[in-house]
């Protein structure tokens, strides 16, 4: 067994779509990123490449490089399953915890979860999913953002 923690953060900007876990959000502001900036699929696939010994996002997928520029993120996400499987292990567990003052994710837990489901192929009684709010204290109404914390746990195929 394998257990393996990371997380993400993006600012939050107008003129972006913000997409969490894939799914889209509606909100007056996006998360800005080289990729999608879909920080619920950055923090995943970081906690499984870590968890795999592998080399982590930034240096697998750089935001220098053009290839992977508005990029969906699923795309990070499924490369390294594929890295996974081929090292022997498969994904038993996640825990995600979305951190967001704004806007108010909770209606959207059964699509995320369901997308997640669908992209990790896992149960949705192995994926937890929630969000939390930082009352204002670490992000700034003139300065938002969302921030993810993964923890995940792979077993051997
Ligand atoms: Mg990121």
């Amino acid at each position: 067994m394998k257990i393996a923690f990371s997380f993400d953060v993006h600012p939050l900007v107008r003129g972006r779509r913000l997409l969490l876990a894939g799914i889209p959000i509606e909100h007056d502001k996006g998360l800005l990123g080289h990729s999608d900036g879909d920080v619920v699929l950055h923090a995943l696939t970081d906690a499984l490449l870590s968890a795999g010994g592998l080399p982590d996002i930034g240096t697998l997928f750089p935001d220098t490089d053009p290839a992977f520029k508005d990029r969906e993120s699923s795309f990070f996400l499924l490369v390294a399953l594929n890295k996974l499987h081929e090292k022997g292990y498969k994904v038993d567990q996640v825990d995600l915890t979305i951190v967001a003052d704004e806007p108010k994710l909770s209606p959207y837990y059964v699509k995320m979860k369901k997308n997640l489901s669908r992209l990790l192929n896992l149960p949705e009684d192995r994926i937890s999913l929630k969000a939390r709010t930082t009352e204002g204290l670490i992000f700034q109404k003139d300065n938002p953002g969302i921030m993810c914390f993964a923890l995940v746990v792979l077993t051997s195929l």
